[in-house]
């Protein structure tokens, strides 16, 4: 290692004669003692650069042995920069504060070995660089690292005093150079492949899908944030974890898990269902807290050139979104088909049956089948226009067209009126002071809002029983509440009660009509109306809906 030789030159540096050497046109200086000992040294000073891929280490370890060979007093290494110019990076004996003098030096350095340096070019900038650095220098050793005809770098030595140079000593320190151009260079394609390392790295973490890089045994060599919070774990405890204790698979609707397609051959065979590298496989996943998420993962293989399998990049999508939507899909069409069907074929049952030439109605026959079919015909309409709402809702969002003056009190006692006449076993109660005060709305649709609770609060009490609709107000706000003593809900599906198409699926929703829009609309209208509304309730004890809307 370098240190041997470090303190051999420091011990003979005061004593021993000096000898110039000429480098590039430069005269440069040599202790005897490296002649003696030169091919070791120089067998050290290779070992030590070569074993070092830490680019400030090598330059250190180059700038050291340099002034230690050419007994200098200052020194510095330029590398060489994409844009062609001279940087210091290392410096010794100066303070790096005072590094930017040495930029008159750099200026003009030629990156083609061949032509070499202007002496007296060099001589006149070495004293301009000494006289601002206030020390004595007398010599400047211009060292250039050359590889492959380039210039790598220049390392300058600065001496105190002159000395002669003999042809082994410019061949002992071109080796060093050359020596030093190899650990420069090796040191910085090392930094740059790093470099280029941490960048994939970074791109990969803040990637929004979740990537993760497998050996050839499926073991996790990479794993981003983003996978973390699909999966449940922290990158850095999945990290060296088997890919099959990761992605554990509730089920699997598409394709095969890694684990059991790689033992049937793959990626060097082809599954019957994959295309031929990439495999794909879609499911729900289990995560550590027991909770789902549906995922869908592609695994794409590197093959190194002798055809073994290298590397699995795996990129996660979470699909539940996507899921959520094709379920909603197909509850859209299994709604409003079924929703459609019922008044349809009691319109065309009554229809058919009051038409029938055989037979004679009386009038009270024909009066019941009339109100039946435009009963469904209202049934029908609401339907559509519930729709229509629901798409215009999701398009632009709501709209109040018609705002003016609006009394909750009388728009909730007209809908007791109109429901109280719909059942028998339930006793709608309208609660509220009067006066009450009159707010800023579109009374249409918080007429709507109010039938929804109220037809909700009938339909899921089967067994009857007070339905009561309160109001309250305070200076900001009035709150109206509907009140029931149904089957009521259970804490987890309270919330999204109030999503679009969405049904409480038990006994009861399956036979009572809805479309599972109703909650949606009424919650966009009040927070159009800039109100909140909510739920409580619990399981066989009924609910309350409540709407809160400011007062101006
Ligand atoms: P629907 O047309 O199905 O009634 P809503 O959006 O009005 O649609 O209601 C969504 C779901 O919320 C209903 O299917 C029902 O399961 C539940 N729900 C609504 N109101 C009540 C209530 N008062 N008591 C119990 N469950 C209710």
């Amino acid at each position: 290692m370098p240190c041997r030789l470090l303190e051999a030159c420091k011990k003979n540096r005061a004593s021993l004669p000096t000898i110039l050497l000429k480098c590039y046109n430069v005269t440069m200086l040599l202790l005897p003692d490296y002649r003696v000992r030169q091919r070791d040294y120089l067998l050290e000073i290779s070992r030590a650069l070569t074993s070092q891929l830490n680019i400030d280490e090598v330059l250190r370890l180059i700038l050291e042995a340099a002034v230690a060979m050419l007994a200098g007093s200052v020194g510095l290494i330029a590398l060489q920069e994409d844009d062609h110019t001279f940087r210091a990076r290392a410096t010794i004996g100066v303070e790096p504060e005072r590094i930017a003098l040495f930029k008159p030096l750099l200026e003009g350095i030629t990156d083609d070995a061949e032509e070499g340096f202007n002496i007296a070019e060099l001589d006149r900038k070495m004293r301009l660089v000494a006289r601002k650095l206030d020390i004595r220098l007398r010599q400047v050793v211009a060292l250039p690292m050359v590889m492959r005809g380039e210039v790598v770098g220049v390392i300058f030595i600065f001496r105190a005093y002159s000395g002669q140079s003999t042809t082994n000593d410019r061949i002992v320190l071109q080796s060093f150079a050359d020596q030093a151009a190899i650990a420069v260079h090796n040191a910085r394609m090392y930094q740059r492949v790093m470099q280029e390392q941490q960048r994939l790295m970074a791109i990969l973490d803040h990637s929004a899908d979740g990537v993760m890089i497998l050996d050839a045994s499926r073991r996790i060599l990479h794993f981003n944030k983003a996978l973390g919070r699909m999966c449940g774990w922290q990158p850095k405890d999945a990290i060296g974890h088997n890919h099959d204790e990761i992605i554990t698979w509730e089920h699997v609707d598409q394709g095969k898990p890694l684990g059991e397609a790689m033992s049937n051959g793959w990626p060097h065979e082809r599954l019957p269902d994959a295309t031929p590298d990439v495999l794909y496989v879609e499911g729900d996943l289990r995560r550590p807290d027991g909770s789902r998420i549906s995922l869908g993962i592609t695994y794409a293989p590197l093959i190194d050139p002798d055809g073994d399998l290298r590397n699995i990049i795996v990129n996660v999508r979470d699909i539940t979104h996507f899921r959520q939507s094709e379920e909603m899909k197909s509850t859209f069409v299994s709604i409003i088909s079924h929703e459609l069907k019922t008044p349809v074929a009691l319109i065309k049952g009554y229809a058919g049956t009051l038409r029938r030439e055989d037979a004679e109605w009386d009038r009270d026959t024909i009066q019941n089948g009339l109100a039946v079919i435009e009963e469904e015909a209202d049934r029908l309409n609401e339907l559509i226009e519930n729709l229509l709402a629901a798409s215009k809702l999701q398009a632009d969002g709501m709209r109040l067209t018609n705002v003016g003056d609006v009394n909750l009190r009388t728009v909730a006692a007209r809908s007791v009126e109109r429901f109280q006449t719909q059942s028998a076993i339930h006793t709608l109660v309208l609660d509220f002071p009067d006066p009450f005060p009159t707010i800023q709305g579109d009374e249409a649709r918080l007429r709507q809002v109010i039938d929804n609770l109220v037809s909700n609060a009938i339909k899921y009490s089967p067994k009857g029983g007070e339905v009561r609709i309160s109001g309250t107000y305070d200076d900001q706000s009035v709150t109206v509440a509907v009140k029931d003593e149904g089957v009521g809900l259970p804490q987890d599906e309270q919330e999204r009660i109030f999503e679009r198409f969405y049904r409480v699926d038990d006994a009861l929703s399956r036979k009572t009509q809805g479309t599972g829009l109703g909650l949606y609309l009424a919650r966009a209208v009040v927070e159009a109306h800039g109100g909140h509304i909510s739920v409580e309730s619990q399981p066989g004890k009924g609910s309350t809906f409540r709407f809160t809307l400011p007062r101006d």
